[in-house]
Order: C-alpha cells, then sequence, then structure tokens
C-alpha cells in the first residue's frame, strides 16, 4: 500500500513512528512543512523536516521530541559568550551539521529537495521525504499588538505569548510543489493527514497551488491533533481562534471537510464522533496519546483500516 503522508514536526514524526512499522517503510512518502523554515547564522534550517529527519533515523531527543540526542551547546554558547549572537533558538553541536551540510547544498546551487535527500540518506531513512516545495515559503504571525513574526520568532522567541491577529503564509500563493510530491500523491493508496498543527503544519502544505486538489483526489484520512479539546504538546490553541477555528477535534475536521474520508479522534472524543460523521466522513475512536511507538502505530492501523478497502462515494 502506498501511503504519502502531509507532515509536520513533532506531531507528525511520532506518528510516522508508528505508521512504518505497519506498511512497508520504502512505500512510505512523507511531504514535510517548510514555512517554519528560517536562517539563523547564515544557515538553512528546516526544523520540521529536521524532526522527522532525527526521529524516524532513531536520533531524536527522546524527551523534547526535536533536536539531537545527546546533543551538546559549544557552538552556541561561544556564539553567545564571544560574538553577542542571538540565542532565543537552541542549536546543538550535533545539529548543526546538519544545517552545515543543507546550507552548503543550497549554497553550491542545489535545491531543498537535494539537500533533503541527501541528509535522509545519511540517515539511512527507508521513506522518502519531500518538502513540500523548493520555493521559500515562510509562515508569518502578525500579533495583535501589531507586529508581523516570523512563525519561530512568535512561537520559540516569544514562547507564542502574544495574540495573534492573523497568520499569513507568504510566498505559498507563487510556490510550486517541490520534485515528486504532485507525483507521489497521484499514486498515493492513502493520503494521511498527521495529528499536526492545522495552521502552522498542515495548512502551509496544502496552501501550495495544486496540492490540496492533488490530495482531494486521493482517499485521505487524518488524525486529529486535538484532543479533549486541548492540543497535546504545541499551542495549536493560541493559533486555531485566528483562523476562525474552535479548539476541538470536530473543529479541525471541519478544516479538512472538503479532503476527508476519514478522521480518528482520540477516545476522550468519542463524543464528537457524531459532530464528525456529520461532515460526511467515517469516524474512528481510539487512543491518540503517543506515548509508545506501540500505540502510534496502532493508531497508524486504525487510521488506514478506516480508509482502506473498496473506495466510496466523498460526501464531505
Ligand atoms: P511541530 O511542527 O513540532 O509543532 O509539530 P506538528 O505540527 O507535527 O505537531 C503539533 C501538533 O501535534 C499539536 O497540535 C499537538 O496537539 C499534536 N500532537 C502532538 N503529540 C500528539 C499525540 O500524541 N497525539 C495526538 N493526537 N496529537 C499530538
Ligand atoms: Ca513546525
Amino acid at each position: 500500500m502506498k501511503v504519502v503522508a502531509l507532515a509536520g514536526g513533532v506531531g507528525a514524526a511520532r506518528f510516522l513512528r508508528g505508521l512504518v512499522r505497519v506498511v512497508e517503510p520504502a512505500d512510505v512518502t512523507v511531504v514535510v512543512n517548510t514555512g517554519d523554515d528560517l536562517v539563523l547564522h547564515g544557515l538553512h534550517i528546516s526544523p520540521d523536516l529536521d524532526t522527522v529527519t532525527y526521529t524516524l533515523g532513531g536520533g531524536v531527543h527522546p524527551e523534547q521530541g526535536w533536536g539531537r540526542a545527546g546533543d551538546t551547546l559549544t557552538v552556541a554558547a561561544e556564539l553567545r559568550d564571544r560574538y553577542g549572537a542571538p540565542d532565543w533558538f537552541t542549536l546543538g553541536d550535533r545539529d548543526l551539521a546538519t544545517h552545515l551540510v543543507r546550507t552548503r547544498i543550497l549554497a553550491e546551487g542545489g535545491t531543498l529537495s537535494r539537500a533533503t535527500a541527501v541528509i535522509a540518506g545519511a540517515w539511512e531513512l527507508a521513506p522518502t521525504l519531500l518538502p513540500m516545495t523548493d520555493d521559500p515559503v515562510t509562515t508569518r504571525v502578525r500579533t495583535a499588538d501589531g507586529r508581523d513574526l516570523h512563525f519561530q520568532r512568535w512561537w520559540v522567541g516569544e514562547g507564542a505569548e502574544p495574540a495573534v491577529a492573523e497568520v499569513v503564509v507568504a510566498g505559498a500563493a507563487e510556490a510550486t510543489p517541490a520534485p515528486g510530491v504532485l507525483e507521489a500523491v497521484g499514486a498515493a493508496d492513502v493520503v494521511v493527514l498527521c495529528p499536526s498543527n492545522p495552521v502552522v503544519s498542515i495548512g502551509p502544505i496544502l496552501a501550495v497551488p495544486g496540492l490540496r486538489r492533488a490530495v482531494a483526489a486521493r482517499p485521505v484520512v487524518g488524525v486529529s491533533p486535538i484532543v479533549g479539546g486541548r492540543d497535546v504538546r504545541g499551542m495549536a490553541d493560541r493559533l486555531l481562534p485566528a483562523i476562525g477555528c474552535e479548539v476541538s477535534a470536530d473543529a479541525v475536521a471541519g478544516l479538512y471537510a472538503d479532503l476527508l474520508d476519514g478522521w480518528v479522534v482520540d477516545r476522550r472524543d468519542a463524543g464528537l464522533a457524531d459532530a464528525v460523521a456529520a461532515l460526511g466522513c467515517r469516524v474512528a475512536t481510539t487512543e491518540s496519546i503517543m506515548t509508545t511507538p506501540q500505540v502510534a502505530a496502532s493508531l497508524a492501523r486504525t487510521a488506514l483500516e478506516l480508509v482502506a478497502g473498496p473506495r466510496r462515494a466523498r460526501a464531505c
């Protein structure tokens, strides 16, 4: 079964660790959000690509869910203490090696796709990792106090504190999908929307022209990132209201109503099953807090089984 997964960072990576246990890993293509990418110290950093790579490669920091396991901060300390460089974004020493490789490939005229393939190859990943686009796309947060911040500046630098007036995915309308993205979606037996932030992870991917329509043509299943009316790990609850969406598993399904054949909600949200079904989707209810890879695998199996089998007419 060929599966394409649309992915952000930590929520997606945890889910993908389960997905590759229930389908042939080489049959999985992961299309990753690049709206969070930023340049710091002259280095091109792709937080979501790195989180997925380190997690699938077995090198992620286990508690954080991002960054490298056992990393040190020697370079970051020298940058801060000797050179007075900003240190609001943590860059571990091992992590920096990834950013150096990516930045060198880009400086030599290579694409982000090329850099992603080289890095995934070094981690011996069986799934194919694709950035959503090779073009510059940047998620920006317009705050209620009138500032226009890079998403990471708002999220990491300011702890997601400033109230959000608007989220803008700058450059998305002019971007083209990265090589292989539309082909992979077109060949997919199932497209999975990982339990990622709908506003700043899945939203930017679907905003790349052509992608939403390509996904809509395939069987699609999503896993809710909202459990019990709250974000599990992250700050989607700060962002959903800015796009006029309630913080609930059924309201998030509504954002994808034109795409979904199935939607998986946590067992704590069993009471929302009828509301999701009213969108015309199949609904599954299961444990979705991914405390172990085994839970993630069971969740992935539930998601695939919801839409596998004979194609039904899409009603939502
Ligand atoms: P980020 O780019 O690192 O913020 O990661 P994502 O966009 O992929 O994931 C953030 C979302 O993942 C948040 O909205 C969380 O609620 C969701 N999430 C994280 N862990 C879990 C989990 O164990 N279960 C579910 N259902 N959602 C999760
Ligand atoms: Ca992210």
